[in-house]
């Protein structure tokens, strides 16, 4: 059973094997209170940190990382915008690592993942693993192609072209239903919604940009954090109707 220490700065460690001593930059930690199952604990140099259970955010930020994950920001609008929640039936593609899937799968009823990709099948079967999720099922398949599920509250694509997975999606979602498109550039943003608004069947709602900015709050320097802000992507929202 994996374990999280943090101190009173929120440094945090993933502890993955309590049966072994934990290093780090402030001392060791030795396996014995590792296995302690709450409360405050401390390295051979005195330095004090609490141990507790992980929540699924601390697995969560641990998972393996190949093709680029939808940041957590975004997700955030995902999740706000479509109101998931445990009934929802959502589809997604391309799986990529499984970061977005893995977060929808711990809010939805269930998930099903498309990806081409075998070596990324892998690496996402292992993520579902490490957070111990049930409600996945990845399917080696091109979504262009089509999407199995019928009765879909929530279609979520990740892919360099979306707009080729319009008729899926259209075909798959019931009535209501959303779809979201993430893309980092804004030709596919053009060449998806221009796409969106010929088709009778999807009602087009808006495309948003999530800036998230850091603030440093130290005494009375209260600022934002001076590090540049990256770019992501552009979250397109669309309803079936
Ligand atoms: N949202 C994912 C990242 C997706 S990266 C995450 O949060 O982890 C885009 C993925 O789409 C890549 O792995 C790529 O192999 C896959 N892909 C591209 N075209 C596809 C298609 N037509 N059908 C299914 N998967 C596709």
């Amino acid at each position: 059973m994996a374990k999280v220490l943090m101190n009173k700065s929120g440094k945090r460690f993933l502890v993955k094997d309590t049966n072994k001593d934990m290093h780090t930059q402030f001392g060791y930690f030795k396996k014995e209170d590792l296995k302690a199952k709450s409360g405050r604990i401390r390295t051979n140099t005195g330095k004090e940190f609490t141990i507790f259970n992980p929540f699924f955010i601390d697995l969560y930020k641990k998972i393996k990382r190949d093709a680029q994950i939808i940041p957590l920001k975004d997700i955030g609008l995902i999740v706000s915008e479509t109101g998931v929640n445990n009934k929802s039936k959502v589809v997604d593609a391309g799986a990529g690592s499984g970061a977005l899937a893995c977060f929808l799968a711990n809010i939805a009823k269930e998930v099903i993942t498309y990806e081409i990709r075998e070596d990324f099948i892998e690496l996402v079967k292992n993520n579902i693993k490490f957070l111990n999720i049930k409600n996945i099922k990845i399917k080696n398949k091109n979504i262009y192609d089509g999407i199995d599920e019928k009765n879909v509250d929530l279609v979520v694509l990740d892919l360099p072209e979306p707009w080729k997975a319009l008729e899926s999606a259209e075909k798959s979602l019931k009535a209501g239903g959303f779809l979201v498109s993430y893309s980092p550039t804004i030709p596919q943003v053009m060449d998806f919604v221009n796409y969106v608004r010929k088709n009778e069947n999807f009602a087009y709602l808006k495309t948003s940009e999530i800036i998230e900015r850091e603030w440093e709050v130290e005494e009375r320097k209260v600022r934002p954090r001076s590090q540049a802000i990256g770019h992501s992507g552009f979250l397109s929202f669309v309803r079936k109707i």
